[in-house]
């Protein structure tokens, strides 16, 4: 037992035989080194519980220190003092002396126990392996070191050098500070490092990951760079390139955001690796930025003395027509020029005034094929000055071919609605919609929808393509649409539009339209001068008529070329030649007669009556064959029709049940026979009230005997009572009826006021 003064020290813990430098900061303790290192040179040197605490007291030191002996004590010039100093042995503080100005202790020496053996051996040989496996990985041991380990057989001293070397924590150091058993200590150390090597193996592995990416990236980038000269080298400099793109991309003058948007897609296509399948997806992309029109636009002529001369040039007739599209563009005009008046900036005027003419009704043709509705909106572009572009909508019933497919689909492209706005080039397109009447709504989403979009001036400006993500303005575009049938637009579409009928055209109308534009037109496309060939009117109508059933004029169209193709091969042959087509040669160049001219019925007959159907494609005859048969009063109807022609069939037998008086039929007739009502000609779908007329007609004929008059057509929709309502297409039928040689029609009266449709050759 002996007395000492006692050093607190506050992050380190001294092992027996070993040496270590502590930093003294506190002057009191200063001056005690100071003191002890003239006299006795040692000390026990005590961990603090707490190292915040800077005047320790008893109660916040350990219990066991080490008696240290002080081998150099170095003043610092920041007034600190380091201490250079030796453990000798563990000690156990017994008793507090003093504290001032300095602590003094009694402490007892303690001493090891001894421990020998096998095991110990063991333990002693597995530290080293740890320790052998630790050096490397915490690079903490110089090589001489490292020996000095290695040579430590004695499992006490081999602890404390491990304990006071690799543990840095104070208090697991104090913990084998108080452990006298040499095999315990050299356990809990080996636990220890044990630890400590996996978790610097794991900090390796982590490292090292880490490592291999970033050299990874570095390989990249520097391969990258390689091939970047390799390609400059070659002549195509893909950067000067991308360059290149970027400043097309900036003088576009494309809305900010979407500027910023391509600007970042042509970052990505620098930063792709050159053999990314994403580069083409990309470019693709910046491709149809770059060509889509942002700012393009052309002037407008709106001159409506020349628009008439030209629509009257290009189109024969059309009068009413003409008419309504001329007083739309001068509306047109009126809403551009006040629209001119009041926009304060030019560069903006002209946008404005296309959106500002735009708010008005759209225009839509209506009519059966072939009638010039896409060749009338041809011509209202060119009238006005501006490019046209068409797309057909015939059949469309996935909303994304108008709005295209998102860019994550394989193949993706923009809808058509784009894709013809790439094709203008221009921001203020005549854009044709055709057959509008014909797009369909099911499960692949409503186009219809997202027409409503494209047409609506209030929407339009932000018309989002998906494959763009990207508004694109359409609002400067002149949209026209077309269609067969008005009655099939979606109802929210034909609400927009101011609806324009072009009927089918007389015979006198296809003879003039024949002669005067189509012959010269196709004359001119097959090579031939009008001195070489002249059309008399006798061939002229005959292919008309014997050749053509339809309201327009495509097939007339096909036909004469058709001529002028034989007329070619002769004319090839013999330059000199001039060819005069009459109805012999039609034959013989056109085949034998597809259809006969005269359709009406040869005689009067019972239980025949002519009707008149409205289809598609025109006018179109309906004849409606009825016969009585013996039987119990069941009603058949055969040939091709549709749920409202049978309920037109039912209502006009009750018609005729409930009037057996006046019609003289016998009241019984129906217990005793079966009708068979037959519409030949099955192939063209008919449906329609309109036939109800002809139907009762032909009935009442077959019940009566008395024949019906073959000279005459009627139309109308028949009721209960008796009455015939109004009927559509008036002018489509009467020319049917015409053209098949029929001069007498019965009309409803309320149809009286469409008479005036009718061309005044064909009304007489
Ligand atoms: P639609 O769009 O109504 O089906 P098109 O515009 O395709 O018809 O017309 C078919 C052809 O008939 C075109 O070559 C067109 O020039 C011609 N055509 C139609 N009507 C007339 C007309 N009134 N005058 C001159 N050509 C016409």
């Amino acid at each position: 037992m002996h007395e000492y003064p006692l050093i607190p020290l506050k992050n380190s813990v001294v092992f027996p035989r070993t040496r270590v430098n502590v930093t003294l900061t506190r002057p009191r303790l200063i001056r005690a080194v100071q003191d002890i290192f003239k006299g006795a040179k040692t000390f026990v040197a005590v961990a603090q519980r707490n190292s915040d605490v800077d005047d320790p007291q008893p109660e916040d030191l350990y219990a066991v220190g080490t008696l240290v002996e002080i081998l150099q004590v170095s003043p610092q010039s920041d007034g600190t003092l380091l201490v250079n100093m030796e453990g000798q042995r563990r000690v156990q503080i017994q008793e507090w002396l003093q504290t001032e100005p300095y602590a003094k202790v009694v402490a007892t020496r303690m001493t090891d126990v001894s421990s020998n053996g096998r095991e110990v051996e063991a333990l002693v040989r597995h530290a080293h392996e740890l320790f052998e496996r630790y050096r490397p990985l915490s690079h903490r041991f110089g090589v001489e070191e490292a020996d000095h380990v290695k040579s430590l057989q004695v499992p006490s001293r081999l602890a404390d050098v491990l304990a006071a070397q690799i543990i840095n924590d104070v208090r697991r150091q104090q913990e084998l500070l108080e452990t006298t058993d040499p095999e315990q200590r050299l356990e809990k150390v080996c636990v220890i490092l044990g630890n400590e090597i996996e978790i610097l193996e794991l900090d390796l592995r982590i490292r090292q990951r880490v490592r291999d990416q970033v050299d990874k990236n570095q390989q990249d980038y520097y391969l990258k760079e390689q091939i970047r000269a390799i390609q400059r080298e070659l002549g195509n400099d893909a950067a000067g390139e991308l360059q290149e793109m970027r400043d097309r991309v900036a003088a576009l003058g494309m809305p900010p955001a979407i500027q910023v948007k391509t600007q970042k897609e042509i970052d990505k296509l620098e930063r792709l690796p050159s053999n990314s399948p994403e580069i083409g997806i990309i470019r693709t992309y910046i491709d149809w930025m770059m060509a889509l029109p942002w700012q393009e636009r052309t002037e407008d002529h709106l001159d409506i003395i020349a628009a008439e001369k030209l629509l009257d040039e290009e189109h024969f007739g059309m009068d009413k027509v003409k008419d309504r599209v001329l007083d739309f563009l001068a509306v047109r005009q009126l809403r551009s020029a006040r629209a001119l008046r009041r926009a304060p900036d030019p560069d903006r005027a002209q946008a404005e005034v296309n959106r500002e003419a735009n708010r008005g009704p759209m225009l839509c043709l209506i009519g059966p094929p072939g009638v010039g509705k896409t060749s009338l909106g041809a011509s209202i572009a060119r009238a006005m000055g501006r490019k046209f572009v068409r797309i057909s909508l015939g059949g469309v019933h996935d909303e994304a071919e108008i709005r295209g497919h998102r860019r994550t689909y394989i193949g993706a492209l923009p809808g058509r609605i784009i894709q013809a706005m790439k094709v203008a080039g221009v921001r203020n397109p005549v854009f044709l919609l055709d057959e509008i009447d014909k797009v369909v709504s099911d499960y692949r989403g409503d186009p219809a929808a997202a027409l409503l979009e494209v047409l609506d001036p209030e929407q339009n400006n932000t018309f989002t393509d998906h494959y763009l993500e990207a508004p694109f303005d359409l609002s400067e575009v002149f949209f026209i649409c077309t269609g067969n049938n008005r009655f099939s637009i979606p109802r929210p579409l034909a609400d927009r539009m101011e609806i324009v009928e072009i009927p089918g055209y007389t015979l006198a109308e296809k003879t003039s339209i024949g002669r005067r534009h189509l012959w010269p037109r196709v004359l001119k496309e097959h090579g031939l001068e009008p001195e070489q060939v002249t059309l008399t009117d006798k061939a002229l109508q005959m292919i008309i008529t014997a050749y053509t059933r339809e309201a327009g004029v495509r097939s007339l169209e096909r036909a004469l070329a058709g001529i002028c193709r034989k007329v070619a091969r002769q004319v090839v042959v013999r330059p000199d030649l001039h060819k005069r087509v009459t109805p012999r040669q039609v034959e013989e160049y056109l085949g034998i007669p597809r259809y006969n001219e005269e359709q009406a019925l040869e005689s009067d007959q019972v239980g025949v009556a002519t009707g008149l159907a409205w289809t598609e494609n025109g006018g179109t005859l309906l004849r409606v064959e009825v016969a009585v048969l013996p039987g119990h009063g069941s009603v058949r109807l055969t040939g091709q029709q549709g749920d409202v022609m049978q309920e037109s069939a039912h209502t006009a037998i009750s018609y005729i049940r409930s009037r057996t008086d006046m019609l003289n039929i016998p009241s019984g007739f129906a217990d005793q026979y079966d009708l068979h009502i037959h519409l030949p000609e099955g192939a063209i779908p008919k449906d329609g009230p309109s036939a109800g007329i002809t139907i009762a007609s032909a009935m009442i004929s077959a019940l009566t005997m008395r024949p019906v008059r073959s000279d005459t057509a009627m139309t109308g929709e028949i009721t209960l009572r008796g009455n015939v309502l109004a009927i559509g297409g008036l002018k489509e039928k009467v020319l049917a009826a015409h053209h098949a040689g029929i001069r007498r029609i019965i009309l409803p009266l309320e149809n009286k006021k469409d008479i005036l449709d009718i061309p005044e050759a064909i009304r007489h």
